[in-house]
């Protein structure tokens, strides 16, 4: 073991439905995934290349934890998404070979500070400080694709406070989860414990503290926080 000069930071994991966790190594994010919100954001929505950007693995907040409402924005914004972990890793990996890199899946939010994303766009800065905040990653169990298979289809729904802010259909993903695998491989060596966060439905909008953020994924399971 290396001798450390300062005590090795902790290990970010999520807990998986039924026990045990599963330890995350990365965060990856794909952006404008879902024609109607890439239309809500002012972009067109054909089949441009997807693109991606991450958040550090501890930026995620598990079992339903109370969200802090982060420093330096007064817009921040919801976007429900289905989450993809892998349990396998590589480079160039083939489409029809995607799936079986896949170990689970889980619901999650990729809570954003759209004030200061917009203004990073604006300046042709980086997103980081827009997207990989502390407590920006909210997750619900994960579960094994062992035991439900590869979901393509399904509605994916957010309610705040109780009302549907955000309701699609995993079908309309504009890259399938082989597809983002496929073409992440090929930028980045994939690792087991990375996750990729699959892009959000229409509907972002801003919350606010007090406000109750409720997500589903059927056929996956759920997502909760209160911004506190
Ligand atoms: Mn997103």
């Amino acid at each position: 073991m290396a001798d450390y000069v300062i005590p090795p930071p902790a290990v970010a994991a999520v807990p998986v439905a039924g026990g045990g966790a599963f330890p995350v190594r990365r965060v990856f994010c794909v952006g404008r995934n879902y024609a109607e919100h890439a239309r809500e954001m002012g972009s067109d929505p054909d089949r441009e290349p997807p693109f991606f950007f991450m958040k550090p693995a501890d930026a995620l907040l598990t079992g339903g934890a109370d969200m802090p409402y982060p420093p330096q924005t007064a817009d921040l914004h919801h976007e429900m998404e289905m989450v993809v972990a892998l349990g396998k890793g590589g480079t160039d990996i083939a489409e029809a070979d995607a799936l079986a890199h896949v170990w689970g899946y889980a619901a999650g939010l990729d809570m954003t500070r759209r004030d200061l994303q917009g203004q990073a766009k604006k300046e042709g800065k980086p997103w980081d400080m827009g997207k990989g905040f502390d407590a920006s990653a909210p997750i619900g169990l994960m579960v094994p694709a062992e035991t439900i298979g590869h979901p393509a289809k399904g509605a994916i729904v957010l309610k705040v406070n109780g009302a549907v802010r955000q309701s699609a259909d995993l079908s309309h993903l504009i890259w399938s989860v082989p597809e983002m695998i496929a073409y992440l491989s090929r930028l980045v060596a994939l690792a087991p414990g990375d996750l990729i966060f699959s892009g959000t439905p229409a509907g972002v909008a801003a919350v606010g503290r007090g406000d109750l953020l409720e997500g589903e994924v059927a056929g996956v399971g759920t997502v909760r926080t209160r911004i506190v």
